[in-house]
C-alpha cells in the first residue's frame, strides 16, 4: 500500500477543494415549444434544432404500422 510522505494540512487540503466546484447547467428556453434545453443541443420534448425538426418526436410516429 502507498503511504504518503507528507501530511496534508486542512489549509492545502481546503485550498485543492476550491476549484472542485460543480457549475450549474445554463439551459435555453427552446423556440418553437418554450421548454428549457441545452444550448446547442436539439430539444428533447419536440425534436427541433434551429427552427426546423431533426428527430422525430414520439407522440407523431405511429409505431403501431404493422402491429396487427
Ligand atoms: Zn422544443
Amino acid at each position: 500500500m502507498a503511504v504518503q510522505q507528507n501530511k496534508v494540512s486542512k489549509s492545502r487540503r481546503n485550498n485543492r477543494r476550491a476549484h472542485d466546484a460543480l457549475t450549474a447547467a445554463n439551459p435555453n428556453e427552446c423556440p418553437s415549444c418554450g421548454e428549457l434545453k441545452r444550448p446547442h443541443h436539439v430539444c428533447p420534448s419536440c425534436g427541433h434544432y434551429a427552427d426546423r425538426e431533426v428527430v422525430a418526436s414520439a407522440n407523431e410516429v405511429d409505431l403501431d404500422e404493422d402491429a396487427a
